[in-house]
């Protein structure tokens, strides 16, 4: 789309080729078009892109009209890509980094056309592309009752109230709630009030697992909002909700959207290693709003900052059902790599199969590498007929998932892919090659949080079958039993659960 400038030094987008026209990167910038409050401005278009920034191909609206906004201060336009001093910036996902931009011969603006590579999933934003906003009034949120009756833990409760601060205060803090402390329940009073103070709220996550899992239950706490789940082919980019649970990802089309931001998983990938995610979240924040930070996992850096008071912080060690956490055992099991590579599995890691599967239990084996896992399904298979196996590429890994959920699979074998985010209610963990770099400290908590979840099994068995000890998997292990110290400490197990 170019544009050109008319005697009100208004821009006027064209469709047709002629030499006139510029590319809105190389405009300088335009005064701001002041509001006509007696335009009747389109509710379709205020829902499409309130708190957003989106390409014209995006919006499903015609351009006269998008036109008709902006003449009258409803909408504006803006360059995707900047340069400064040859150096390009997108502004969609702050992407800044030379090898990952691109440059093509344009037939739009005739010329070589820069364009980013990071965020070329989301349609592709070039110096020619304008990004078109909404300047209008906001839409007004109405308050909507939480109909959840559960009660909430000990725990539970004082970080939930803390929430409740944070929202009406607009600060930052962290929830430090270990794995199955019920992350979800203390989420419900804090969003209540900020729909209460008609603030905008977002839950948002690396993994699209967390958004399909979160959304239903958010759906029933809050009946009367529209809860709208964003992930990669959704479908609902354009439509419009006090309360959105987001992939990361599609954060980079909101700007200065959300009153309140809860970050969940802040420590999973892809978020963790990707800057230009982590610019989409602070992109999408207002100035003045509330940010919530909730892992099993912080990292060292995180963990640090709070021992400094560097940020409000709650700490949930006890989960829900005020059972202690499963504390995994450390099984040293020789060289299974060696081993597996000619048709065999470890003595130990079957005898602790046998004895699971002999019991009716459900196991979640995890494995370092996807060429591992094929191999070790094709030796127990002879054990459990209905073994499987799943990773991150398998085209099947919901269906897998949902029956391993039905209890028709009894032994899955996975990579990390399902170290979070997935709940079972009465399963047993294994992982073998434990000393593997891919399992870090985080993931091996996350690992053995998967055991013992609900509160009729509160009790899981997690071994983690190695070829020597690391230190991710003694510091997992010493996490696991302060966590269990410091809930004993502070009563929050129940008496009879014990040690
Ligand atoms: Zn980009
Ligand atoms: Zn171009």
């Amino acid at each position: 789309m170019l544009f050109c400038i008319s005697p009100q030094n208004e821009l006027i987008p064209v469709l047709a080729a002629r030499p006139d026209l510029h590319r809105i990167t190389d405009l300088p910038l335009h005064p701001n078009i002041p509001l006509d409050t007696h335009f009747p401005y389109s509710k379709k278009l205020q829902t499409s892109l309130e708190g957003k920034k989106l390409l014209f191909e995006e919006i499903n609206v015609p351009l006269e009209e998008i036109q008709a906004h902006y003449l009258k201060g409803y909408c504006d336009y803006h360059p995707g890509i900047m340069k400064n001093n040859s150096k390009s910036i997108c502004l969609r996902c702050g992407n800044k980094r030379p090898d990952f931009f691109a440059s093509f011969s344009c037939a739009r603006c005739k010329r070589a056309c820069t364009y980013c590579r990071n965020c070329i999933m989301m349609g592709r934003i070039s110096e020619c592309t304008p990004l078109v906003s909404w300047t209008g009034p906001p839409t007004v949120i109405t308050p909507c009752p939480l109909e959840w009756q559960g009660t909430l833990s000990p725990g539970q409760q004082y970080a939930s109230s803390k929430i409740v601060e944070a929202v009406e205060q607009n600060c930052e803090m962290l929830v430090w709630a270990v794995c199955g402390a019920g992350k979800t329940e203390i989420l419900f009073k804090g969003i209540e009030k900020a729909l209460e103070l008609h603030k905008r709220v977002c839950i948002a996550t690396p993994r699209t697992d967390v958004v399909l899992e979160l959304a239903p239950r958010l759906q029933q706490a809050f009946p009367a909002v529209n809860v709208i789940p964003l992930y990669g082919d959704s479908g609902n980019k354009l439509k419009y909700s006090p309360l959105f649970i987001s992939t990361t990802h599609q954060l980079f089309r909101f700007e200065q959207a959300f009153d309140v931001i809860i970050l969940d998983e802040m420590d999973a990938f892809p978020y963790s290693a990707d800057e230009t995610l982590q610019h989409a979240v602070s992109k999408a924040r207002k100035q003045n709003s509330a940010m919530v930070y909730l892992t099993a996992t912080p990292s060292k850096s995180w963990q640090k900052k709070c021992q400094n008071n560097k940020i409000a912080y709650v700490k949930i060690p006890a989960r829900y059902h005020r059972y202690p956490l499963p504390v995994p055992r450390f099984v040293w099991c020789g060289n299974w790599e060696k081993l597996l590579n000619r048709g065999k599995l470890p003595e130990r890691l079957l005898v602790w199969l046998k004895e699971r599967l002999s019991k009716d239990k459900q196991i979640l084996l995890f494995l370092p590498k996807i060429a591992h896992l094929e191999k070790s399904k094709s030796i127990l298979k002879k054990l459990e007929s209905s073994v499987e196996t799943v990773h991150a590429a398998d085209p099947h890994r919901v269906e897998k998932v949902q029956k391993m959920r039905n209890k028709q699979i009894k032994l899955l074998i996975t990579t990390t892919i399902l170290e979070r985010g997935v709940t079972f209610p009465n399963i047993d963990v294994a992982v073998l090659g434990a000393e593997n770099d891919v399992f870090t400290d985080s993931a091996l908590i996350q690992i053995a949080g998967r055991a013992g979840r609900s509160d009729k099994n509160p009790y899981g068995d997690v071994a983690f079958f190695h070829h020597g000890k690391t230190w991710s998997i003694v510091e997992a292990g010493k996490q696991i039993e302060n966590s269990n110290k410091e809930a004993a400490q502070k009563g929050m197990l129940l008496p009879e659960a014990g040690e």
